[in-house]
C-alpha cells in the first residue's frame, strides 16, 4: 500500500540574488508565477498533501493568487517560514506533527524549483520507501576544486564521487524530525557551527541514518539569478 506522502514546498526566501523587487517565486515565466509550476507538479502527482511555506504577510496573497486561482486542492495549509531555510522546514515539520500526519513520507522541495517531474517524484518515492531517505541530484559535469579564502586551489575531489544536489529530498517523518530537533537544540545552545544549505546535511550531521541519492535531471533547476529566468523560459518552451 502506498504510504501517505506530504510535500513541504518552501517559498519563504528573500531571493536576494535575483536583484528583483518581486520575490523570485512570484516572478512570471510564460505569464504564470514560478511557484505555480512547482505547486502544479505536486498537485498532478501521487503526493497526497502539500504544505506551503511563505514569507510573513504573504498568506492571503498566496491563498488568492495560487490556491483559489488555480484550484490547488492538495494545499491543505499555508504557513509562515523563518529566517533561514531550515527554520522554514522546521515550522512545517512541527505543523505535520500538530496535525497528526507523522506517519508519512515527507518530500521537502524548493518552491523556486519548478521543473520537477513525475518521474523524479516517483523515483524519490521508491527510494524513500525502500531505504528511508532519498535526495535528488545529478552527476557534476565540471571539475570541482576546493579553493581557500585567498583564491588558492587546495585540491580536486574525484569527479566520480561528486553529485550536484537538488530537491525534493525525502525522508520518513520520524527520521527527519529527530535530526531537525537536534539541529534546533544546537542552535539554541549556541553550538551550531555550520551553514545548513539542505535537509540531507541535517541528517548527515545530526543522525546516523544513511542518505541515498536519487537520479534527478539537469532541467530540475533552482531559479536563483536572472540568468536562470532565461533558461527557465527555454525549458518551458521545450516541454
Ligand atoms: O536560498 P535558497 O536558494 O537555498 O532557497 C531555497 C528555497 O528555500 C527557496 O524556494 C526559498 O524560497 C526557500 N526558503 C525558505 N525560507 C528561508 C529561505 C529560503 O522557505 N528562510
Amino acid at each position: 500500500m502506498r504510504k501517505y506522502t506530504i510535500a513541504i514546498v518552501l517559498a519563504a526566501g528573500q531571493g536576494k540574488r535575483m536583484n528583483s523587487a518581486v520575490r523570485k517565486q512570484y516572478l512570471l515565466i510564460q505569464e504564470k508565477p514560478i511557484l505555480y509550476y512547482t505547486l502544479k507538479a505536486f498537485e498532478d502527482s501521487f503526493v497526497d498533501e502539500i504544505v506551503l511555506v511563505v514569507g510573513e504577510g504573504e498568506i492571503e496573497y498566496c491563498k488568492k493568487n495560487f490556491i483559489e486561482k488555480y484550484n490547488f486542492s492538495k494545499v491543505s495549509d499555508i504557513i509562515i517560514g523563518g529566517k533561514e531555510r531550515y527554520h522554514s522546514v522546521y515550522n512545517a515539520l512541527l505543523w505535520i506533527e500538530k496535525n497528526q500526519r507523522s506517519d508519512s513520507y515527507v518530500f521537502i522541495h524548493d518552491g523556486a524549483r519548478p521543473f520537477v517531474t513525475n518521474d523524479i517524484l516517483q523515483r524519490t518515492y521508491d527510494t524513500v520507501d525502500a531505504k528511508g531517505t532519498g535526495i535528488v541530484g545529478v552527476r557534476v559535469k565540471d571539475t570541482i576544486k576546493v579553493v581557500d579564502m585567498d583564491g588558492v586551489v587546495q585540491g580536486t575531489p574525484d569527479r566520480n564521487t561528486l553529485w550536484s544536489i537538488q530537491t525534493p529530498q525525502a525522508f520518513t517523518y520520524d527520521k527527519i524530525k529527530d535530526a531537525y530537533d537536534k539541529l534546533i537544540s544546537h542552535e539554541k545552545n549556541g553550538t551550531l557551527n555550520k551553514t545548513i544549505t539542505d535537509d540531507a546535511m541535517v541528517m548527515e550531521n545530526y543522525s546516523d541514518v544513511l542518505v541515498n541519492i536519487v537520479e534527478g535531471s539537469y532541467e530540475n533547476i533552482k531559479i536563483t539569478t536572472p540568468d536562470d529566468m532565461i533558461l527557465a523560459e527555454k525549458i518551458l518552451n521545450e516541454q
